[in-house]
C-alpha cells in the first residue's frame, strides 16, 4: 500500500537521470516511485498542474537566533527609516520594560541609517534600561551606558583580540565589533534551554510555511554566535516535544573543540567528548561541520581585504592571527571534521585556502568537502584555487537586495565583479548550495532564488549581474547543492525512489515564469518525511 500519491503534477526532480515526472508516490516516509503507484495509494491528491520540487534546504542559517529575534524589537530597514525612528522604537519597548531589564533589538544597518546608533541617545530613549542592538550582519552591536558600566568599559575601552570596543575621542561609543560582542554575552548567556527550544519551534513553523524541509545551523555551543554551551540539547528538546518540523544539521562552533586524550596514532587532536564529530546523528538532527570564523562583515567593513575599503584607509582584520586560524583548521581536518570557515574578504579567503591546501597535503582525506561561508570578495585566481581544492563556497543570494548597496559602496567599482560570485563557481566545476544566513536577511527561499536570478540591490542597481544564475541553477542550488554540502545527496535534495519524501509544492514553476515573478509564487504545501507539515489549504485532500 502506498501512503500518498501526488498526481497531475509538474515534478522537477533535480535528478539529471530523470529530470521530470507528473506524479510522485510516497510510502514509509520515502519516495516510492515516479509516475506510478497512484492506483494503490491510500491518499491521492490532484495537484492540478502545481509544481513539486525537493524541499528547500537552507545551507547556512541561524535558526535559534532567528527564533529569538521574533520577540526582539525589529530595527531593520524597512521598517526603520532613520536613527530617530530607531530611538522611538526603543523608547516604546523601554516603556513596557522594567528598569534594569533588557531592551533588545536586532537588524539595524548603519548604511541605511547614516550612522550606528549612539549610547547617549539610547540612554535618553530607554532611561535605566539595558539596551543591546544587534547589527544586521551579526558581527557587531551597540549597547548603552548601563551595559558598558556593567562591563567596566563605560569610561575607557579595553583591547579585545579579534574585536574592537569603538571609541570617539577616547570614550566608548557603545559599538562593539566582532569578538568584543562576547563582553555582552558574558551578561546574558547562557539562555535557558526551554527559551531556546521555543525559539527553534517558532522558527521551524515559519520555515515550513516557506517550503524549507532542511536547514543548516551555522554555529552552536561557543563563541559569539552561541546562546548556550548546551545548545544541541535545545534542538533535542524541540524535537522530543514534536516542535521540530524541519531537519537540522548543526555546525559546532570551533571554540568548543578540545583535545580528547585519544591514542596518539588516532590523529584525533581536536574534537567533542566521546569523539563525536561531523556526521553523528540521524535524518532529523545531525552534527555537521565545525564552524570557524576567519573574518567579519563586508557591510560592517570589518572583513579582511587585500586592498582598502573604498574611500577609507581600513582594510578590515582577521578574527585571529593567520597562523592560529590555520592551525585550528588543520587540527579539525586532521581529526575528521568537515570544516566550514567564514571568510568574506579576499585576504581572509587566501588564509583559508592556504589552510585547506596544507591540511589536504599533510593529512590526505578523501572528499572532505570543506566549505567557505559567504566567499564574498573573490579574485579570479581564488575561484580556480577553491575549485582545485574541492572547496564548497556558500554565498547568500538574498544579500543582493538587502545588503547589496552597502557592499557595492564598501568595495568600490573596481571590485564589483568579485562580489558574491555564483555563475563563475559553477563554471569552475564547484557545487553551489543555496542559503540565506537568516536572520541577517529575510530567509524565504523563493526570495533567495529570485535574487540569485535577478541580482539587483534595493535601490535598483545591478549587483555584479555577470554572476546571475538561471532559475534552474538556483533551484538546484537550494535543493541538491545544499544536500551535497551536508554530505546528504544520497538521502535528499532530489526526487528519486528511496530518497526521503521531503517535498515542496509551489503554485507555479519558478523556471517557467518571468524572473520578476519568482519571489511572488505561493508555497501550497510542505511535506517532510511523507507527512504534510504545512498545508495552505489550497490542495484538496492533502491533510
Ligand atoms: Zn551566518
Amino acid at each position: 500500500m502506498t501512503d500518498l500519491a501526488l498526481v497531475n503534477a509538474n515534478v522537477l526532480t533535480m535528478d539529471p537521470a530523470r529530470p521530470r515526472a507528473s506524479a510522485v508516490a510516497v510510502t514509509g516516509g520515502r519516495i516510492e516511485a515516479l509516475d506510478a503507484g497512484a492506483s494503490r495509494a491510500a491518499r491521492v491528491v490532484d495537484l492540478r498542474g502545481a509544481t513539486v520540487l525537493p524541499g528547500f534546504h537552507d545551507a547556512h542559517n541561524h535558526m535559534v537566533g532567528f527564533g529569538m529575534s521574533l520577540s526582539e524589537v525589529d530595527i531593520s530597514s524597512p521598517p526603520i527609516g532613520s536613527l530617530d525612528e530607531l530611538y522611538a522604537a526603543i523608547a516604546r519597548r523601554a516603556e513596557a520594560t522594567a528598569p534594569g531589564d533588557w531592551v533588545i533589538g536586532s537588524g539595524y544597518d548603519q548604511n541605511k541609517l547614516g550612522a550606528h546608533p549612539d549610547r547617549d541617545a539610547l540612554d535618553r530613549a530607554a532611561p535605566g534600561r539595558r539596551v543591546w542592538l544587534r547589527h544586521t550582519s551579526g558581527h557587531m552591536c551597540v549597547v548603552n551606558t548601563p551595559v558598558l558600566a556593567a562591563l567596566g568599559v563605560d569610561a575607557a575601552a579595553i583591547e579585545v583580540p579579534g574585536g574592537r570596543v569603538a571609541t570617539a575621542d577616547g570614550r566608548p561609543t557603545g559599538l562593539l565589533e566582532e569578538r568584543a560582542q562576547l563582553l555582552v554575552g558574558s551578561l546574558v548567556y547562557p539562555y535557558p534551554l526551554a527559551e531556546l527550544a521555543n525559539a527553534i519551534a517558532l522558527a521551524s513553523a515559519q520555515y515550513l510555511k516557506e517550503g524549507i524541509t532542511s536547514c543548516t545551523e551555522a554555529g552552536i555551543g561557543g563563541g559569539w554566535v552561541a546562546h548556550s554551551p548546551a545548545e544541541l540539547a535545545a534542538y533535542a528538546a524541540a524535537r522530543d516535544s514534536g516542535r521540530l518540523g524541519v531537519r537540522v544539521e548543526l555546525m559546532t562552533a570551533g571554540e568548543v573543540l578540545h583535545p580528547l586524550g585519544a591514542h596518539p596514532g588516532d590523529n584525533l587532536v581536536a574534537g567533542l567528548d566521546l569523539g563525536i564529530r561531523t556526521g553523528f546523528g540521524d535524518d532529523w538532527l545531525r552534527l555537521g561541520p565545525v564552524k570557524i570564523f576567519a573574518d567579519g562583515s563586508l557591510v560592517g567593513r570589518t572583513a579582511a581585504l587585500h586592498g582598502a575599503y573604498d574611500g577609507s584607509d581600513g582594510s578590515g582584520y582577521l578574527q585571529a592571527d593567520a597562523a592560529g586560524l590555520q592551525a585550528a583548521i588543520i587540527a579539525a581536518h586532521r581529526s575528521g571534521w568537515q570544516v566550514a570557515t567564514h571568510a568574506i574578504g579576499d585576504r581572509a579567503i587566501d588564509v583559508v585556502l592556504d589552510a585547506y591546501a596544507r591540511a589536504l597535503a599533510e593529512y590526505p582525506r578523501r572528499d572532505p568537502r570543506h566549505r567557505i561561508e559567504h566567499f564574498a570578495v573573490v579574485q579570479p585566481r581564488q575561484v580556480a584555487r577553491a575549485a582545485e581544492l574541492g572547496v564548497i563556497a556558500v554565498p547568500q543570494g538574498r544579500f543582493a537586495t538587502e545588503l547589496g548597496d552597502g557592499m557595492l559602496a564598501a568595495v568600490g567599482p573596481a571590485r564589483h565583479g568579485w562580489l558574491y560570485r555564483q555563475r563563475s563557481l559553477l563554471e569552475a566545476g564547484m557545487v553551489l548550495p543555496g542559503s540565506s544566513d537568516r536572520p541577517v536577511v529575510t530567509g524565504a527561499p523563493l526570495l533567495g532564488i529570485a535574487d540569485m536570478v535577478n541580482r539587483r540591490t534595493a535601490s535598483g542597481a545591478p549587483f555584479n549581474p555577470g554572476e546571475a544564475l538561471t532559475a534552474e541553477q538556483a533551484l538546484r542550488a537550494y535543493t541538491w547543492g545544499s544536500a551535497y554540502a551536508s554530505r546528504q545527496e544520497h538521502a535528499k535534495g532530489s526526487i528519486a525512489p528511496g530518497l526521503l519524501a521531503d517535498l515542496v509544492v509551489l503554485s507555479e514553476d519558478p523556471a517557467a515564469v518571468s524572473p520578476e515573478r519568482i519571489a511572488g509564487l505561493t508555497v501550497l504545501a510542505t511535506i517532510v518525511g511523507g507527512q504534510p507539515r504545512y498545508d495552505s489549504g489550497a490542495l484538496d485532500g492533502l491533510s
